[in-house]
């Protein structure tokens, strides 16, 4: 079993990424980002929960997040393995997953982390928001609080991922194509 964590500011690609990994590898997807807004469009308790935090751009308080990240897991039978897209987003959430993944007898292979200049994110979130109707990709300081909220909260968990040697950082400016192609690279030296 593959468990990929695939990690890197907003606008970076993951979620373009996710999609090409998924159909060659054939994991299951579990975006966080994503199961919070099919709650928030089924109007469930947990969507009105994260709607405040995601309006703002800030972070969904961890318990709220691990709790979320653990049915998902609990609820997936036969899966080849999990690519984590958006998760984890603090080193608590990280701790939290190596856990439940102990839990569960796998591991995570690795951290793939796409690398990408501040100036291209911000660009690439505003045009994705000409289209995407995320309320959190058209506001100016909405983007800006989501990047800043990565540096300080965020980053810290690729730190965590490099001390156990499962770090690898990957150019996240080029063709969708030649970025996947580094990123398969990495994956098929992942022992399953
Ligand atoms: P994304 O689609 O990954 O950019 O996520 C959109 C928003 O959902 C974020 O700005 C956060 O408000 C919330 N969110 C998604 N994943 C997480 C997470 N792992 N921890 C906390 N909040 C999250």
């Amino acid at each position: 079993m593959l468990n990929i964590v695939l990690f890197g500011p907003p606008g970076a690609g993951k979620g373009t990424q996710s999609e090409k990994i998924i159909e060659k590898y054939h994991l299951t997807h579990l975006s966080t980002g994503d199961l919070f807004r099919k709650h928030l469009g089924e109007g469930t308790d947990l969507g009105k929960l994260a709607r405040k935090y995601m309006d703002e751009g800030r972070l969904v308080p961890d318990e709220v997040v691990i709790g979320m990240v653990e049915d998902k897991i609990n609820s997936t039978a036969d899966t080849n393995g999990f690519i984590f897209d958006g998760f984890p987003r603090t080193v608590a959430q990280a701790e939290a997953l190596d856990a439940m993944m102990t839990k569960n007898n796998l591991r995570i292979s690795g951290m793939i982390a796409l690398d990408v200049a501040e100036e291209i994110l911000k660009e690439r979130i505003r045009e994705r928001g000409k289209t995407s109707g995320r309320a959190d990709d058209q506001d100016e300081a909405k983007i800006a609080t989501r990047i800043k909220v990565y540096l300080d909260e965020t980053l810290p968990v690729a730190a965590y991922y490099e001390k156990q040697g499962k770090f690898t950082k990957i150019n996240g400016v080029g063709s969708i194509e030649g970025i996947f192609d580094n990123i398969s690279k990495v994956m098929d030296g992942y022992s399953s």
